[in-house]
């Protein structure tokens, strides 16, 4: 490779970083969106519950049905949560695996996926 190929190239990977950066930006704003949206849905279904229950109190009568599909639809929405904040998390971290390409931890040696072991990047 030749000294104006070997430029070229290095403006590529820098290029190709600023997109993959830009792009996990507008990633990480639609996650937390997303967060969001769920955090609301979540407090009607809580919301929802505790109506099924005053009506329990009041009237005698509990909605079993009700009760098991808002623990259900509450279960689903905090997994869902923790799985989104999960990927923001890696993203933020943009250390990923040379081997296989995994989003990596900052604190971590060795890959989760492939075992490959990880360099530090100390520059920034
Ligand atoms: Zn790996």
């Amino acid at each position: 490779m030749d000294f104006f190929d070997e430029i070229l190239d290095k403006a590529k990977v820098a290029f190709d970083v600023a997109v993959k950066t830009t792009e996990d930006v507008a990633q990480t704003g639609k996650k937390k969106f997303n967060i969001a949206s769920l955090e609301s849905k979540l407090s009607k279904d809580y919301k929802a519950l505790g109506e099924v229950f005053y009506n329990f109190k009041k009237k005698g009568e509990l909605d079993n049905e009700a009760v098991d599909a808002l623990i259900l639809a509450i279960d689903d929405k905090i997994a869902e949560i923790e799985t989104i904040k999960e990927e923001i998390r890696k993203a933020k971290s943009n250390r990923v695996c040379a081997n296989c390409g995994a989003a990596i931890d900052d604190d971590i040696i060795f890959c989760p996926i492939c075992g490959q072991k990880l360099e530090f990047t100390t520059e920034e």
